[in-house]
């Protein structure tokens, strides 16, 4: 997702209560607890679009909180804006690449990660930006907690196989995979709709899941 470029959004982003500025990202590894001011579990959600899907968890689970990744300001920009209109305590939000994930969060200092309809990348040549990709697990495997959990959503059929392929090569298992999320009603039950899941949905694409440990 990459909306047009909105005029003004990254000093909006630079000035936003809501927003963990990039020059003191460097020394958040191990402060997380402080930033927040609770030592509460930390769930983040990569690639976090427009960010209904942790706005929506976060109000839902004040004893939780979450931090939203986003790579691009324009799209970042709408996720502040709910925060506007409803203040929540227990979520932040990171512009930056999730290249540099592993440079924000110390080592298993993360409860719970979240990739939900993360693009694809279709060509062979970019398989290590998915990021579900081992590169990626690799990364993942450091700032998440031995007992932690990372889920992952998408009607993407092609990126969510190779997602199920990766997991063995990274020294992942999983807990659980479906091909039909919506058509599982234990599963629905607290599933939490995305922007994207929403759209896909209704088009009628089944929506796949995986949640995985090491
Ligand atoms: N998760 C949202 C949803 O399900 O509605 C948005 C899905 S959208 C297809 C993927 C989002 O991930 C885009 O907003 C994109 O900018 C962001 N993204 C992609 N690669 C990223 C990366 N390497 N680091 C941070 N964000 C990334």
């Amino acid at each position: 997702m990459r909306l047009r470029n909105i005029t003004g959004s990254r000093e909006v982003i630079a000035g936003s209560p809501y927003v963990v500025r990039e020059e003191v990202l460097e020394q958040c590894p191990g402060t997380w607890g402080e930033i927040f001011g609770n030592h509460a579990p930390i769930h983040i959600e990569i690639g976090m679009g427009k960010g209904r899907f942790i706005h929506t968890m976060a109000k839902e689970n004040p004893a939780v909180n979450y931090v939203g990744i986003e790579k691009y300001s324009s799209v970042l920009l709408r996720a502040i804006q709910k925060m506007q209109a409803e203040e929540l305590p227990n979520l932040k939000f990171i512009r930056m690449d999730a290249e540099e994930i592993d440079r924000v969060f110390g080592r298993e200092e993360v409860d719970r990660i979240y990739l939900n309809f993360s693009d694809p990348w279709p060509k062979d040549r970019h398989a290590k930006r998915r990021l579900p990709s081992r590169q990626f697990l690799q990364k993942y495997d450091v700032i998440l907690r031995r007992e932690g959990r990372l889920e992952f959503k998408t009607d993407n059929r092609e990126l969510f196989d190779f997602a199920v392929e990766e997991l063995e090569p990274a020294g992942w298992k999983a807990e659980l995979i479906t091909y039909d999320l919506h058509g599982d009603e234990t599963l629905m039950q607290g599933n939490v709709m995305t922007e994207y899941e929403e759209k896909f949905s209704a088009l009628g694409n089944p929506i796949c899941k995986y949640i995985i440990y090491r």
